[in-house]
């Protein structure tokens, strides 16, 4: 899909795990384009969720697995309590609705259960299940244990992985110049500057305003679709950057390993 699109390079960060790599990189090999091993770790900062991308991660390192599984097998009990919540407000939620969810899905999370409340008829559509029961501060809503930004940041290190800040205009900080400050100290090397927030409405403008919050901080602009293949994020192509920045992320990525 990528070749055919004429792209020089492809990322692969799927979230919380690096299983799908493997495949990724013998997928690309012999083609004319580089293609680059990575994850998207959700993690906490001050309370907040930031999602942190690994470029560069060891395509095979059980270890690290393991321990990104134990924060999917998180969302595993983190949807049973959101379920309880739901039915102790009355909603009688099908116990084959939610087993079907525990073994069909990678990650059960909220959108899962809209889907199910909206099958029931409680809500109308996936929003409203969210504005009144799922979203933060919402009864039904149960926040997730999330490892902490710097250590996330100190374990990509470690396995010789880039870390970068995904998508910083979604997380509604006034101050993101100091929180990329602080981070940066904690050994971050990138920010993604390029991202589509709302989907083609201006993303040249959320561009600039990254990059001024980044300026003069040494991290590497990298950009992402954040493409799902779900239809609601944007399409695979759709947001590029130089492939210089492909080896700006190598070079920092050897550093990182050579350390
Ligand atoms: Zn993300």
């Amino acid at each position: 899909m990528a070749l055919k699109m004429g792209l020089g390079g492809i990322a692969l960060t799927d979230h919380d795990t690096i299983g799908g790599n493997k495949e990724f990189i013998s997928a690309g090999k012999g083609k004319d384009i580089v293609c680059v091993p990575g994850v998207e770790i959700s993690t906490d900062y001050r309370g907040y969720e930031l999602h942190l991308l690994g470029y560069f991660v060891p395509i095979d390192n059980p270890e690290l697995e393991e321990e990104l599984a134990a924060f999917r097998d998180e969302r595993h009990t983190r949807f049973p309590k959101m379920v309880q919540r739901l039915r102790d407000l009355g909603f009688d939620i099908p116990e084959s609705d939610v087993q079907r969810v525990l073994r069909t899905a990678a990650s059960p999370g909220r959108p899962h259960l809209a889907r199910i409340l909206v099958e029931m008829g409680v809500v109308t559509d996936i929003d409203e299940a969210f504005a009144k029961y799922l979203a933060e501060g919402k009864p039904a809503y149960v926040g997730r244990e999330r490892p902490d930004i710097i250590k996330g940041i100190r374990r990509l290190r470690d396995v010789g992985a880039v870390p970068v800040l995904a998508h910083p205009l979604h997380y509604n900080d006034d101050d993101l110049r100091g929180v990329l400050k602080i981070l940066k100290k904690a050994g971050l090397t990138g920010v993604e500057a390029v991202y589509d927030y709302e989907r083609g409405t201006n993303p040249a403008e959320d561009t600039r305003q990254v990059q001024a919050a980044a300026h003069g901080l040494g991290l590497i602009e990298t950009g992402g679709t954040d493409f799902h293949g779900d239809g609601t994020h944007n399409d695979i192509g759709s947001m590029t950057v130089s492939v210089d920045v492909i080896d700006e992320l190598s070079k920092a990525a050897e550093e990182i390993s050579t350390r």
